[in-house]
């Protein structure tokens, strides 16, 4: 299966949260995390909506208060992902081809290459934000997926996966499993 190709540890997120808005940014700050890279779709909206919430534009505002460098990073096209991070002031990688690594390469030369123990990435899917992140030796946490519905077929596909990796994680790593409460993630 796909997700053999991967190594196992690289299925493993450092932390768990049901929203963006229950992780603590200044405690990041504290553990020397520099850079915030987002995930767009169904991290911080749902598919079929394009504009931030007030809500949004005061995390944003509060990232930047602490001090962190700001990325969107999104395997969606151009135009939605361009005009959601002009909207937030955020700079943006659209096409990131998460879980490859290219994406995010590209984010860090934006960056002037900053160590990858700086970076936090955060996501709401394993297959791409898990997988690629942990890769890339970022700090990840893993969010719930704001809607389910009208999602794209690559995103099911993800989906399935995702279920494949939990159930594995529960069965192989119950205490790193119901540590993280990861039988909570939606
Ligand atoms: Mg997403």
């Amino acid at each position: 299966m796909f997700e053999l190709f991967f190594n196992k540890k690289h299925f493993y997120p450092n932390d768990y949260k049901k929203t963006v808005y229950d992780v603590d940014f200044q405690e990041l700050w504290n553990n020397n995390i520099r850079i915030i890279m987002l995930d767009l779709d169904n991290t911080l909206i749902p598919y079929d909506e394009s504009k931030p919430t007030s809500k949004i534009y005061k995390l944003f505002d509060t990232l930047k208060s602490i001090g962190f460098k700001v990325y969107i990073i999104s395997n969606n096209q151009k135009d939605r992902v361009k005009s959601f991070a002009k909207k937030v002031k955020a700079s943006y990688v659209y096409s990131a081809r998460k879980p490859f690594r290219l994406g995010f390469k590209r984010a860090l030369r934006y960056a002037n290459n900053p160590e990858h123990e700086s970076v936090c990435l955060i996501g709401d899917q394993f297959m791409t934000d898990v997988l690629g992140g942990r890769r890339m030796n970022f700090f990840v946490i893993v969010v719930d997926t704001i809607k389910r519905k009208g999602e794209k077929w690559f995103t099911k596909i993800s989906k399935y996966f995702e279920r494949r990796i939990l159930r594995r994680l529960k069965r192989t790593d119950s205490e790193f499993y119901f540590k993280l409460k990861l039988n909570e993630k939606r």
